[in-house]
């Protein structure tokens, strides 16, 4: 991408009445947009980063077996009616349409419309199990939309829902998305700072497990027991002031936001659903579920919570979104041509490369290059001659390497 043909601009300055870092780095930076509290536009840079932690994700779901739909964001007020969550889910954004009066739901979550879908399908134990996840935008009318990325009122979601005869066949599954998790967020960056926590079941099962990620813009507290490496929630540690795992109760305590949810369901929609399946027997169940979210922006967020410096974002290489950043400094004659030339023959290559052609000075180039973050710098200058001068993001030197040598380490 030619970087002077890119329609967003770095800005110097965040809006004032954003206090996350998540969110004024990505605006400086031009990779979304704030279009009110709690809801931005993904720009081009963005989209590509947010494309990069789907793809991870999506891949690892259908690592699970899991069938990708999309559901419809608006929803009828009947659904939420059945399972008693229309009066009871504080954050669900209601309105009625002008014309018919009926009331609808914008969807914060999907058991209300998964749980009727799968009972048109399945009927007997011949149809189970089956899983099936959606990456779909959800509505939520939060309190404090503050934190930028991690907390909206507009978001992506990754919900999967998966449908079993019984229990023990929902623990088995249960156990492998865990690990399923635990790969997406290794993969994107994040798993060294990311845990496993023990969280309350609710009503209907002793634990579920989050994915919490520390950091200090987080919003929860975690409990760290670092002899099984795994953290327990505050609500846990409020009763039971140990680790579940070991006993342990030596607990670092830190801050974290939650990046993914674990749940047991059990029967809790396929009751009010009647989403039932007959066994070997002819005998009548109720289908046992588990759902299993995930927040891409609120990932996205917290990787850049934790990859950034002073200059700027840090992106790990798995989700930049290009590899290098090509600096011609030197508008015109050899220069330039020269970096034309090495544009060419990166894009050639298939490297993703962000091209910064414009004509800038050398220190708005420096520091957008800092700000923007892709993993690798790449410098054509008067000074570097024949040679391309490269570094790394994460590093302060730099190398002067020929055009053979850049291709091999890119
Ligand atoms: P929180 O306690 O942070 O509000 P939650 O328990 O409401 O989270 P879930 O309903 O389990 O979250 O949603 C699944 C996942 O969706 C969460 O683990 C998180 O990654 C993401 N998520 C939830 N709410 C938001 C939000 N307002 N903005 C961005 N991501 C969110
Ligand atoms: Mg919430």
């Amino acid at each position: 991408m030619r970087q002077n043909e890119l329609f967003v601009k770095t800005r110097r300055e965040a809006p004032k009445d954003e206090e996350s870092i998540n969110a004024q780095l990505l605006i400086r930076a031009g990779f979304v947009d704030k279009l009110m509290a709690g809801v931005y536009t993904f720009l081009p840079l963005g989209w590509r980063v947010f494309q990069k932690i789907e793809n991870i994700i999506r891949e690892e779901m259908e690592g699970l077996g899991g069938q990708e739909i999309l559901m419809p964001s608006l929803q009828p007020k009947l659904n939420w009616e059945k399972t008693g969550r229309w009066d009871n889910y504080d954050s669900l954004f209601k309105f009625t349409s002008f014309y018919t009066k009926t009331e609808y739901a914008m969807g914060p979550t999907h058991e209300e419309i998964i749980s009727p879908l799968l009972a048109k399908f399945v009927s007997s134990y011949k149809d189970l199990p089956k899983y099936v996840f959606q990456i779909q935008n959800k509505f939520r009318d939060e309190a404090r939309a503050k934190s930028g990325l991690l907390r909206g009122r507009e978001f992506f979601m990754k919900d999967l829902y998966s449908f079993h005869r019984d229990e023990a066949d929902m623990e088995k599954y249960y156990e492998k998305a865990k690990k399923s998790y635990l790969r997406i967020f290794n993969k994107v960056g994040i798993g060294k700072f990311t845990y496993l926590t023990y969280a309350s079941g609710g009503t209907f099962s002793k634990y579920s497990h989050e994915f919490q990620t520390i950091t200090p813009a987080g919003e929860d507290m975690i409990y760290i027991c670092d002899k099984c490496k795994i953290a327990i929630n505050k609500e846990i540690i409020n009763e039971q002031n140990s680790c579940p795992n070991c006993g342990n109760k030596n607990l670092r305590e830190k801050k974290a936001i939650e990046v993914g949810n674990i749940f047991k369901l059990k029967t809790k929609y396929s009751a009010p659903f009647d989403l039932k399946y007959k066994d070997e027997a002819g005998i009548e169940k109720e289908v046992i579920m588990g759902c299993y979210g995930m927040g891409l922006n609120r990932l996205m967020g917290a990787i850049v919570e934790i990859f950034h410096d002073e200059k700027g974002i840090v992106w790990p290489e798995s989700v930049a979104p290009y590899k290098v950043h090509l600096l011609s400094l030197g508008g015109k004659g050899n220069i330039k041509k020269f970096a034309d030339k090495i544009y060419k023959n990166l894009q050639k290559s298939g490297t993703e490369v962000l091209y910064d052609n414009r004509e800038a000075s050398i220190g708005e180039k420096f520091n957008d290059a800092d700000l923007i973050g892709l993993p690798h710098r790449l410098v054509v200058s008067e000074k570097t001659g024949n040679k391309i001068e490269v570094k790394k993001r994460v590093e302060e030197k730099t190398r002067l390497v020929n055009e053979k040598e850049l291709l091999k380490i890119i």
